[in-house]
């Protein structure tokens, strides 16, 4: 049977009724289809690498700032416990 490269429209014969259905390239362009379409899979795979990454720098950049936020509420929540433990003492001593 035969039908046309759907490529380079050169004829291409297939031996039976599935390859036929399946058959799409010669030889030629099949091989270069193929090479393609592997080339496109691993820049796709690249770009979604890139876009994880890219997601998780930025998540640990908020995650980052949020935690120095929190460090600066503790550290004058310290500061106000200091105070007022002085003066605790200090009313306990009058
Ligand atoms: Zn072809």
């Amino acid at each position: 049977m035969q039908k046309s490269c759907q490529r380079c429209g050169r004829r291409i014969s297939t031996d039976d009724w599935y390859s036929f259905i399946s058959t799409k390239y010669c030889r030629t362009c099949a091989a270069d289809v193929h090479r393609e379409q592997k080339a496109n899979y691993a820049k796709e795979l690249r770009r979604k690498t890139r876009e994880r990454n890219d997601l998780t720098r930025q998540l640990c950049k908020e995650q980052q700032q949020e935690l120095e936020t929190l460090r600066q509420l503790l550290a004058a929540q310290r500061d106000r416990n200091r105070v007022l433990t002085a003066e605790l003492e200090e009313a306990k001593h009058r």
